[in-house]
């Protein structure tokens, strides 16, 4: 009998709510003290996700004596890093051919390569057994009346892992019967063996840590609003809760948020929800799967299965900042598991939420300077874990060209 709870919206409507109360509650008056404390800082970032302390790390390990803090509105981080389905993974073949029709093949492949190489770096930073990392290799699986899409799959994967080969140093995509996985599917599927999957939490608490042990400052709890340019050239963030920071150097790690902040990054929140089953004792694959061009996705977690997706239902509606789940997705994520992954085999949901992407129709991350000692690091879409450790290297190369 599948169940899902309730009690995780009376949570999210608990924490809401105190959060609300806290907000409003005027803050006193700044001592001497806590207003030279606060105003020591020489760069300041607004977000705690992994990208936000990647990218303050490596500000902080360039220049060992500036004090660097990281702001975040939330006591632990709540965007996408904490809340993410932990695939280390760089795109499906449908994903693919589906970003090629949006932008161009070099687009499309130069996205490849960046997460490809984003992963590599983060496994070279942080290890593989300290973020639970597991090269399970993963399959893009077909509905049965997606045959059309599989045919022109078939037809495009010589081309595509040529192009790719170069950068993986061997073919990224093979065809491969699906049948052995025990799903409703189509017998034809596709196989990568070079993706695999991360525990997000342990990889968030990898991340925090080292940005801790190198000398960065985190500070959750506070909501940045609108930057203003101070006429001594530096940046001004207030935040709601009353606390003002001067920074030299301001960086926007919001992601999902950032046009909230800055109005003139492209950038739009998408919703993605996700759910946990049960243990479902019979289950008779392990690792990433990817239906309908990325727009479901599943994973195994032990013996449970963790999918997330759907948002292609309503994609005006999943357009927000909003962390509520919707009962329309939830049906739709439910009745595909009963259909199509495990039919016939009993569960339950165990936890269910949601997070904020940060998206673009060319599904780009933007990591740009925006203005003297302005920078910003977001967008980083349905893929951020592979790409962090790339594009916060990249900002922290920026920041020091000025
Ligand atoms: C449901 C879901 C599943 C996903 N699955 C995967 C996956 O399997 N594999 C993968 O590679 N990627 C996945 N992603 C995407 C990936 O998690 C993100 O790309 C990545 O975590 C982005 O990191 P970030 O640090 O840029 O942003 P975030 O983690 O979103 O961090 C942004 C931070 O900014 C803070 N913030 C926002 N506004 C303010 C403000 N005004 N003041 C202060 N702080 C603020 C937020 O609280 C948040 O902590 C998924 C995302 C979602 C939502």
């Amino acid at each position: 009998m599948v169940q899902h709870p309730k009690s995780s919206e009376t949570i999210y409507e608990r924490v809401r709510v105190i959060h609300e109360l806290c907000c409003v509650k005027p803050l006193p008056s700044l001592s001497f003290w806590e207003q030279q404390w606060l105003k020591n800082a020489d760069i300041v970032i607004i977000g705690s996700g992994i990208v936000g302390l990647q990218s303050a790390r490596h500000l902080k390990l360039q220049w060992p004596h500036r004090e660097v803090w990281v702001i975040d509105r939330a006591p632990v981080s709540l965007g996408a890093s904490t809340r993410n389905a932990g695939f280390a993974c760089f795109g499906s073949i449908g994903e693919i051919l589906d970003d090629i029709e949006r932008t161009d093949e070099q687009t499309a492949y130069s996205l490849y390569e960046m997460r490809f190489r984003g992963l590599q770096q983060l496994l070279a930073d942080f290890g593989e057994t300290g973020i639970g990392y597991e090269k399970t290799g993963g399959y893009e699986i077909f509905n049965h009346n997606d045959a059309t899409e599989f045919d022109k799959i078939a037809q495009n994967i010589d081309r595509v892992n040529d192009a790719l080969s170069g950068i993986t140093g061997e073919k990224p995509f093979q065809l491969r019967n699906a049948a052995k996985l025990g799903m409703q599917v189509l017998e034809n599927g596709v196989y990568t063996p070079l993706e695999g999957m991360v525990q997000s939490h342990l990889l968030y608490k990898k991340v925090y840590d080292a940005a801790v042990a190198s000398g960065v400052r985190i500070m959750g709890g506070l909501t940045a609003l609108s930057p203003e340019k101070l006429d001594s050239g530096k940046w001004r963030v207030a935040t709601h809760e009353g606390y003002t920071f001067d920074a030299q150097t301001l960086v926007v790690c919001t992601n999902g948020y950032a046009a909230s902040l800055l109005p003139e990054l492209q950038v739009q929140p998408a919703r993605g929800q996700v759910l946990v089953t049960s243990a479902i004792p019979g289950l008779a694959w392990r690792g990433l799967m990817h239906a309908d061009k990325g727009y479901i996705y599943f994973r195994s977690l032990g013996t449970r299965i963790l999918i997330g997706g759907g948002r292609n239902l309503d994609f005006e509606g999943e357009t927000t900042q909003e962390l509520n789940t919707t009962e329309g997705i939830t049906q739709y994520l439910l009745q595909y598991l009963r259909e199509v992954v495990v039919p016939g085999e009993s569960f339950e949901v165990t936890h269910q939420w949601a997070g904020t992407m940060g998206m673009h129709q060319n599904r780009t991350p933007i990591v740009k300077r925006l203005d003297d000692g302005l920078y910003a690091c977001v967008r980083m879409g349905g893929m951020g874990v592979a790409l962090s450790a790339l594009v916060s290297r990249e900002l922290a190369l920026l920041v020091k060209a000025g």
